[in-house]
């Protein structure tokens, strides 16, 4: 949201040129406040050089004879934040700072009433709470989520290897399902416990635990041919288990 403001604005700070008007935009008038590029003084009571001023006939005014001196400034960068702070004033300004390069007036942020301020925060901090609850409620449907889906793949294991120890199925189940592993019980496949993902998980499983695969990949024997080495014992674990 940028302020609607004549860009003469800020060489209408020099007193000798022509005041600016209030900004209207979308039919709210808006008062805008400046933050000065350069050192001005109030030209009410003389107080400066002023950090924030109102532009009143052309003149500089600091907040406190603009009847602005109750209000406090809030940096741009939390929308909501922002949002409900401005929803919660009867009154409140935009303050702007002219950009020499861009040309143009640049949003710094809000002056909203205080007790509006406190109101907001309490309830985005309110909102901040409720979302951190809500990841911990997710995390809870997940997990359980997971150990459903490692029983449905130990119970598909046995189905597939009854002779399978049901300690063995649910290790290698809980291996496959882990979130986020990327291994075969959280492939598509798994999810679905086809046939086809469960026996890849069970075969890994006998690999990698009833052969010396790892121990050959250990001593730098090139995967293929661990893989080609190991293929009985495997083969024959699996029949085994089929059984
Ligand atoms: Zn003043």
């Amino acid at each position: 949201m940028r302020p609607t403001v004549d860009p003469a604005v800020e060489p209408a700070l020099e007193p000798s040129t022509t005041p600016p008007q209030p900004a209207a935009a979308q039919g709210t008038a808006r008062l805008v406040v400046f933050r000065p590029l350069k050192r001005k003084r109030c030209a009410e009571c003389g107080a400066g050089p002023l950090s924030l001023l109102v532009l009143a006939d052309g003149r500089p005014r600091c907040l406190g004879c603009a009847d602005l001196g109750h209000l406090v400034y809030l940096p741009r960068g939390d929308t909501a934040l922002t949002r409900r702070s401005r929803e919660g004033s009867g009154l409140w300004a935009v303050v702007v700072r002219f950009n020499r390069r861009k040309s143009r007036y640049e949003r710094q942020g809000v002056l909203v009433e205080e007790a509006a301020l406190a109101r907001a925060e309490e309830r985005c901090l309110a909102d901040a709470e409720a979302r951190a609850r809500r990841r911990a409620r997710d995390a809870v449907r997940r997990a359980a989520g997971d150990e459903r889906f490692a029983a449905a793949f130990a119970a598909e294991i046995l189905r597939l290897f009854p002779r399978c120890p049901p300690e063995r199925a649910r290790r290698i189940a809980g291996h496959a399902s882990v979130r986020g592993s990327g291994r075969v019980g959280r492939s598509a496949a798994g999810r679905a416990l086809t046939p086809g993902a469960v026996t890849a998980a069970v075969t890994a499983a006998v690999r990698h635990g009833g052969t010396e695969y790892d121990a050959l990949l250990m001593r730098g024997v090139p995967r293929g041919e661990a893989r080609r080495h190991t293929a009985g014992a495997v083969e024959a674990a699996l029949r085994v288990w089929r059984e």
